[in-house]
């Protein structure tokens, strides 16, 4: 079988991430990696590494908009030093209520994901972006859309419906979930014996939690939106409803303009809450963790908060998949904040879940409960871009 370069394309509200692997049957070899970040500023970055981690590009450009990032992604491509992908693929975070399934991407497809961006204002846009581009450059190269949402399409009605009215949920109104491609990654890696009851926490700027039964998603923390759910670095995740009419009448009081209303209150609620709205200091672990060293009783009360909040999540879904076999820590928090691994389990004994603070005691994959722990606690980082690889050789071969 030939080897077949495929690169991968995954963009964050002000990053633009790709990766190149190469496959030749059921062999993933990393080719190298890279990211442009700090899109809207004067002072970004832009580096590419090889495979063994060699910096071959490492530069400090500004960034003014998207369409600069993504210029100089291309003309690296294009340098020569890379392989021409046979296929692309592009982690897309919601395609809307039409468009669920990882698939070939069309400019109809791209027009039909574009009708929903308002589920995913801060991802979306600049996905749908690349994805034109992407078209464009890469002329006759089969591209596909790989979704966050595609791992929870097993979620049932009662799960996913929204209590609100008729006409609402007919637009599309309904729960997604997200991180799923990490999800899915996880379970990827937990083969061949993937546990009946399973539960993995995705932590990091963004958190999300999710109850898996036999390998099939039943439940996650997030949404509609990447807002909803857990607690995480600038979101409120899950709220009282009331809290947001409250700030957007108060908002309302500055303003007549209820479109502006409502995008500063997605500011809010996106970009100002959450840990760094609780700590009033910053929506990073590492710095929250600091503050609390040195006394900080915001940033005591913010870390409280999202590991309380986890710990009710987890104990929910317990009830939810009658029982519990295992319980998985991911993303930049789970695999490496011993504290908040800690924090959250500590309350958790009645449900079998008993950490060994001597295995936790470690960043990085590790099984960290106790020995006589009912419930085995694992670290396991995501390992999203194979996963969109796996998927495109996949669809190649449909
Ligand atoms: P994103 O959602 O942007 O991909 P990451 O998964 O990279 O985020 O996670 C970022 C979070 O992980 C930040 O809150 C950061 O402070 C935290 N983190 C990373 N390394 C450590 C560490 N060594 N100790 C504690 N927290 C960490």
């Amino acid at each position: 079988m030939p080897s077949l370069p495929v690169l991968v394309l995954n963009s964050g509200s002000s990053s633009i991430k790709f990766s190149g692997y190469e496959a030749v049957n059921g062999q993933r070899t990393k080719l190298f990696e890279g990211a442009v970040d700090g899109i809207g500023t004067d002072l970004g970055q832009f580096w590419i590494k090889d495979a063994d981690g060699k910096k071959l590009v490492d530069q400090n450009p500004a960034l003014p908009t998207r369409a600069v990032a993504f210029k100089l992604v291309a003309d690296a491509l294009h340098s020569g030093k890379f392989p021409m992908p046979v296929a692309i693929g592009h982690r897309m975070v919601c395609g809307g209520p039409t468009v669920q399934k990882n698939q070939l991407i069309t400019p109809e497809l791209i027009d039909e994901m574009e009708r929903y961006t308002a589920f995913a204002p801060l991802h979306t846009p600049i996905a749908i972006y690349i994805m034109r581009e992407s078209l464009h450059i890469f002329p006759g190269v089969p591209n596909f859309v790989c979704l966050d949402t595609y791992f929870h399409r097993t979620m049932p009605e009662v799960v996913t419906h929204m209590p609100i009215p008729d006409e609402y949920a007919a637009m599309g109104v309904r729960r997604y979930g997200y991180h799923g491609i990490s999800y899915e990654s996880i379970v990827h890696q937990l083969q061949p014996s993937v546990p009946g009851k399973l539960i993995v926490a995705h932590l990091g700027n963004g958190a999300s939690i999710t109850a898996i039964r036999n390998g099939q998603c039943l439940d996650t923390s997030m949404g509609l939106t990447p807002t909803g759910g857990l607690i995480s670095g600038t979101r409120t995740g899950d709220i009282d409803p009331g809290v947001l009419l409250f700030i957007l009448r108060k908002i309302a009081e500055t303003t007549s303009d209820a479109t502006a209303a409502a995008d500063k209150l997605e500011v809010v609620a996106s970009k100002k809450a959450g840990l760094l709205g609780v700590s009033g200091l910053s929506n990073d672990m590492r710095e929250l963790r600091e503050a609390i060293q040195a006394g900080n009783a915001k940033a005591r009360l913010a870390v409280d908060k999202f590991t309380w909040t986890i710990a009710k999540w987890i104990g929910s879904f317990v009830a939810e998949l009658g029982g519990l076999d295992m319980l998985v820590f991911t993303g930049g928090i789970g695999e490496n904040d011993i504290a908040s691994r800690a924090e959250i389990c500590s309350g958790l004994g009645a449900l079998g879940i008993v950490l060994d603070p001597a295995r936790n005691n470690v960043r990085g994959p590790a099984i960290i409960s106790a020995k006589d722990s009912p419930v085995t606690v694992r670290v396991i980082p995501p390992a999203e871009d194979l996963m969109i690889v796996n998927h495109v050789i996949r669809l190649l071969g449909e």
